[in-house]
């Protein structure tokens, strides 16, 4: 978990280069009406930006990629929610490649260090063929205009920068639409607080732990703990691809 002190000089320095806007979400739904869809994968920032969206625009599509390897919660979630809040215009994208044929190609995920280390500035193959080909793919093939997100700078390093270089909203040429980022300068304890006081349904995952997203990713630095709390059996089959030796107490975080 990211300290407060942490995300509070993200949250300063991004607005100190990218000035707030004030009704950003609104904005864009104004300007893109039917062209604007949410991009929701079943956490909590993008549900939060998802039922801010419903708010405004109840009609709104709905882009989720289905990596293929997510966690069974967030396939429950998604379909749970999809029939309780009425998603008419839900769309589903599947992998280019599935991730284990990117793992034989390119190897499991590094994390971002591990890939700075060997000056390597891009995207996880993986990441390419599960997510982002197929979401370019949605956005031409569905008039998708403008795509909103629950992005948050003070989330990640990674987010921080991302921020602070492109912005709140902005259009980008390498999605081929606008992106509206309504939570970029929202704190953890200002995403909690609108998740309580507006009873946002979450997915189960988070009881377990921390972070959602694909079950068996290597690219982030607890994945070890998390994908041994969860999945045993699979997280001794990735250990076991990577040659490694198995954490002792494993069930435990
Ligand atoms: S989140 Fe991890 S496993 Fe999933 S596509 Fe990105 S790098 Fe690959």
């Amino acid at each position: 978990m990211i300290s407060e002190k942490v995300e509070a000089t993200r949250i300063r320095k991004a607005a100190e280069i990218i000035k707030p806007i004030e009704g950003c979400l609104e904005r864009a739904v104004d300007e893109h009406g039917d062209g604007c869809a949410v991009s929701w994968s079943g956490g909590r920032c993008s549900t939060v930006a998802l039922h801010m969206t419903l708010r405004i625009k109840p009609d709104v599509k709905v882009l989720f990629c289905d990596t293929g390897v997510e966690y069974p919660e967030t396939y429950h979630f998604i379909n749970r929610m999809r029939s309780e809040w009425g998603l008419k215009n839900f769309i589903r994208t599947m992998p280019e490649k599935n991730f284990w044929a990117c793992v034989e190609q390119y190897g499991l995920p590094m994390t971002r260090s591990e890939m700075r280390r060997l000056d390597n500035q891009g995207v996880p193959k993986c990441c390419i063929y599960l997510k982002e080909r197929p979401a370019m793919k949605a956005i031409r093939e569905n008039g998708i205009r403008c795509m909103i997100t629950g992005l948050r700078a003070a989330e990640s390093r990674m987010r921080f920068f991302s921020i602070r270089k492109k912005g709140q909203y902005f259009y980008s040429k390498r999605w081929g639409c606008w992106r509206c980022h309504p939570l970029a300068f929202w704190s953890y304890r200002e995403l909690e607080q609108y998740i309580e006081s507006n009873q946002v349904p979450l997915n189960c995952i988070y009881q377990k732990i921390p972070r959602c997203g694909c079950q068996p990713c290597t690219g982030f630095i607890s994945w070890e703990k998390q994908l041994a709390k969860t999945n045993p059996k699979l997280y001794e089959y990735v250990q076991n691809l990577k040659g490694q030796t198995l954490l002792r107490k494993f069930q435990v975080v």
